[in-house]
């Protein structure tokens, strides 16, 4: 199995924010380019596409999505 990580720091869990509530974050892993949402994540977890603006839960780093594949 291969799990994304974090081009900076290695970390393998990254979040995306609601596109209604920016405040609202949905914590997931990637393994083998597959989206894992953490299971306190409900149902309604936002599309993550290519172009989703998605962030390293660890630090700073933050790209679209099809730059952790
Ligand atoms: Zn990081």
């Amino acid at each position: 199995m291969t799990q994304s990580k974090c081009p900076v720091c290695n970390c393998t869990k990254f979040y995306v924010k609601n596109p209604d509530d920016e405040y609202e974050t949905y914590e997931f892993e990637c393994r083998d380019g597959e989206i894992c949402f953490d299971e306190d994540v409900d149902e309604d977890c936002p599309a993550v596409i290519e172009g989703t603006e998605t962030y390293c839960n660890a630090c700073a780093w933050h790209d679209k999505f099809d730059k952790i594949k």
